[in-house]
């Protein structure tokens, strides 16, 4: 059983595309720049924008943070991100979620322009990816489908299960598999039978939100999991929490040739394939 050291591979494509940062420096071009709008003070959402704006740096990309408190408005909002549409000097907008729920999320991620949407989920990059055509793609599951190639070479054929259907994970990931030429199945709270549809399947990728969900019996001897599922449990013993992914790692180890671990697998892919999207909008700019 190989352990997808996914710490490694974000190293290596954040060193990759930190050459390329120098490389458009050394013939003239501004650095990429990525502005994070952050409303609010969630403690996790804070996390996730210090571990961003550090990637950024370390790869020589300039970011930019506009913290806001909770009693901005959606118009106000909205106006900032039509003032970071128009900005010449920004190449990447990222809308940090959640919202406060008084304002409408869909709403506001609509109004980003396609061009700088480097988190993907711009109704137009929605329906780029769906068809097959080039565009931003969520940098969750491109992390995953980057980790599954690095893996497994070419995914054509394979059979594949996507537990979770959000619009950040798992319909994305679907796409994303589809379009690598592999048989996907997609997963959800009404779907029957899980373990049946596992048992299928060749690639499992986990994206539910429930602790050790997915166990090892359900897996096909041989199979690849990648596990996105980030959940914060009790230690086993003494006080304090832990960090488990959705599937039972220890069980899971057992069935399959290859997983990812939690901490440690998919979350570093996530932020190398966020920095790998604003290059990819500086170098279209
Ligand atoms: P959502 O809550 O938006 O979606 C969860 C999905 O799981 C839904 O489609 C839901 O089905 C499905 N589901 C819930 N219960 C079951 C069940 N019993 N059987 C089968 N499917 C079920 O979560 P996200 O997609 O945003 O995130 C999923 C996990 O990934 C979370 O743990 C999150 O923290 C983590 N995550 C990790 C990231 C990383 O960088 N590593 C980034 C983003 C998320 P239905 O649609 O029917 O409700």
């Amino acid at each position: 059983m190989q352990i997808i050291d996914g710490k490694a591979h974000a190293l290596r494509l954040r060193a990759g595309i930190a050459q390329a940062v120098i490389a458009r420096s050394a013939a003239g071009a501004r650095a990429p720049a990525l502005a994070v709008v952050l409303v609010g003070e969630d403690p996790a959402s804070e996390v996730y924008v210090r571990n961003k704006t550090a990637a950024c740096a370390q790869a020589g990309i300039t970011s930019i943070e506009h913290r806001r408190d909770t009693t901005l408005t959606e118009a106000d909002l909205l106006a900032l991100v039509e003032q970071l549409n128009h900005d010449p000097a920004i190449d990447g907008i990222l809308v940090q979620l959640p919202l406060p729920a008084r304002i409408d999320s869909a709403r506001v991620l609509a109004a980003i322009h396609p061009d700088k949407d480097v988190d993907g989920f711009h109704p137009v990059n929605v329906g780029r990816l769906a068809s097959g055509l080039d565009g931003f793609v969520p940098c969750t599951p491109l992390g995953c489908l980057r980790l599954l190639e690095a893996t497994l070479g070419d995914l054509a054929g394979a059979e594949a299960l996507v537990i979770g259907r959000s619009n950040i994970v798992g319909r994305p990931m679907a796409s994303l598999l589809v379009g690598a030429s592999a048989t996907v199945t997609v997963a959800h709270s009404r779907s029957r039978d899980l373990p049946a549809l596992a048992r299928r399947a060749d690639i499992v990728v986990a994206a539910v939100g429930r602790p050790e969900m997915v166990r090892g019996t359900w897996l096909k001897p041989g199979c690849t999991v990648i596990d996105v599922g980030i959940n914060r449990v009790p230690k086993e013993s003494g006080p304090g929490t832990r960090l488990v992914g959705d599937v039972a790692f220890a069980e899971a180890a057992d069935s399959a040739a290859h997983i990812t671990p939690v901490p440690g697998g998919v979350g570093p892919m996530t932020i190398a394939c966020l920095l790998e999207n604003t290059l990819k909008a500086a170098a279209r700019g």
